[in-house]
């Protein structure tokens, strides 16, 4: 995102003790209402493991309202006898586990599903749940204090959801963590443009309405996810390294869109892809939308969304996300620097590769503009707090580490390390210990001093 400027079992003493632990783990259980993320503790589920959405969503502008219908496809981690989705406010209709009817409650935000038998563990289960609504965007301090999520515009919605709006819109286990594939069916009146995640399957029209069908077949955390709608120019082709590339821009910014943002999204995509690793997605490209409330940008997967018309280097960080975020995705929230300063050190290289600035000189302009009084230096890097989790220390001085890093360990290890990390953990999540114990296995340095002066001690880190 960018802002425009184990229960562990003890030992059992006794057979009979250990017996009985057996006997108490595969007993069903109630899955757990959250995945264990102390910044958003119901967020996710425990007890299973979403594999694939298929989403379809019926959005009418001029009501506001969605019809939507959730098919998860998951797999059992323990034996259920009931489990949680997260959804918030709309209502549900209908739930259905395995093609059969199931009891269901609300409880704030979550959805608790009571199927007809227990669900045994390991084996794969659906669950289809059929619901609608008026969908709310969220408010307060996370996102910079804007609006976030679902999103009205003059002509249709922006979707943009970090770190917890996915929620808002379509049912599911709403995590980073848990990631899976997506099919997503939107139908919108016919003239309205759906754009979604990875690529076009099919697009056609009857009775009045359009229907676009997108298919992302990479793992993708839920906060990725866009149905964005409304009138867009639409221009398809392929980055000069053969990537393909899909850019959505709404025609009432053709006059003051200054920035060619086909062309950019299609060199630094084949930039990146030279520096981080192999491009991780099928597809390339933008949605530019005409949301200028929203402040803010997003790095949706395979496409980023752009709430209005925004400048190549906020393009070239929503890039690098897509190896830093979207395909290494965080454990847990309080790692989202790995996603942040990855992504704002990205465009400390990009102006290095233009010829414009030195990521030295970079960190520098950073370093030296803030005293050592600024509040600025008191954000813990690693563990940010749920509601600064975007401060601007998350992002700069996140970048700053990866510079002191580089100048410690020197280029050759640290152009190294950057595809490494990305081959290592692609399509998965990783940790910032995970990052550390990387980095000095491929420089073969002791490097804790650096990470706890840079990521994990308040104060400006002396030189
Ligand atoms: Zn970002």
């Amino acid at each position: 995102m960018a802002l425009s400027r184990s229960a562990r079992w003890t030992a059992v003493a006794t057979a009979a003790a250990s017996f009985l632990a057996v006997a108490a783990s595969s007993a069903p259980t109630q899955g757990a209402p959250g995945i264990g993320d102390t910044y958003f503790p119901n967020l996710g589920n425990g007890g299973f493991d979403a594999r694939h959405y298929a989403l379809d969503v019926a959005y009418d502008p001029d009501t506001d309202r969605l019809d939507g219908r959730t098919t998860l496809t998951a797999r059992a981690t323990e034996s259920l006898s009931s489990f949680d989705l997260d959804l918030q406010k709309l209502d549900v209709t209908r739930v259905e586990v395995n093609g059969r009817r199931a009891d269901f409650t609300r409880d704030g935000d979550e959805l608790h599903i009571t199927p007809h038998g227990v669900l045994r563990e390991h084996r794969t289960f659906t669950v289809t749940v059929t619901y609608g609504g008026v969908p709310e965007a969220l408010s307060g301090p996370i996102v910079f204090g804007s609006d976030y999520g679902w999103m009205k515009t003059p002509d249709g919605v922006f979707v943009a959801c970090e770190p917890n709006a996915a929620s808002t819109w379509f049912p599911s286990s709403d995590h980073p963590s848990d990631k899976a594939t997506y099919d997503i069916r939107i139908k919108a009146p016919k003239g309205l443009t759906g754009v979604s995640n990875g690529r076009l399957v099919s697009t056609y029209d009857k009775g009045g309405s359009t229907y676009t069908h997108w298919r992302e077949s990479r793992p993708m955390a839920t906060y990725l996810a866009t149905a964005t709608i409304g009138k867009f120019d639409v221009k398809t082709g392929r980055t000069p390294s053969g990537i393909p590339i899909y850019v959505a821009i709404d025609p009432v910014l053709a006059n003051s869109n200054t920035v060619d943002v086909y062309a950019v999204t299609a060199a630094a995509t084949d930039y990146w892809s030279r520096v981080f690793g192999p491009y991780p997605f099928e597809e390339t490209g933008a949605i530019v939308d005409d949301m200028p409330e929203a402040g803010f940008s997003l790095e949706v997967q395979s496409k980023p969304a752009y709430s209005a018309v925004r400048n190549e280097t906020t393009i070239v960080h929503e890039l690098a996300h897509q190896w830093f975020g979207d395909s290494v995705s965080v454990e847990r929230w309080k790692d989202i620097w790995l996603n942040e300063g990855f992504a704002t050190y990205a465009q400390w290289l990009w102006a290095e590769h233009q010829g414009t600035r030195s990521a030295h000189d970079s960190f520098l302009a950073g370093y030296d503009s803030r005293p050592a009084d600024s509040s600025f230096w008191q954000t813990v890097v690693a563990d940010p707090q749920r509601d600064t989790m975007f401060a601007s220390a998350v992002y700069q001085r996140g970048a700053m580490t990866l510079q002191a890093l580089r100048e410690r360990i020197g280029d050759r290890a640290f152009f190294k390390l950057l595809p490494a990390w990305t081959h290592l953990h692609r399509y998965g999540n990783a940790d910032t210990g995970q990052f550390i114990r990387l980095a000095e296995k491929v420089s073969g340095q002791q490097l804790d001093d650096l990470f706890h002066k840079w990521l994990y001690t308040a104060g400006k880190p002396a030189l």
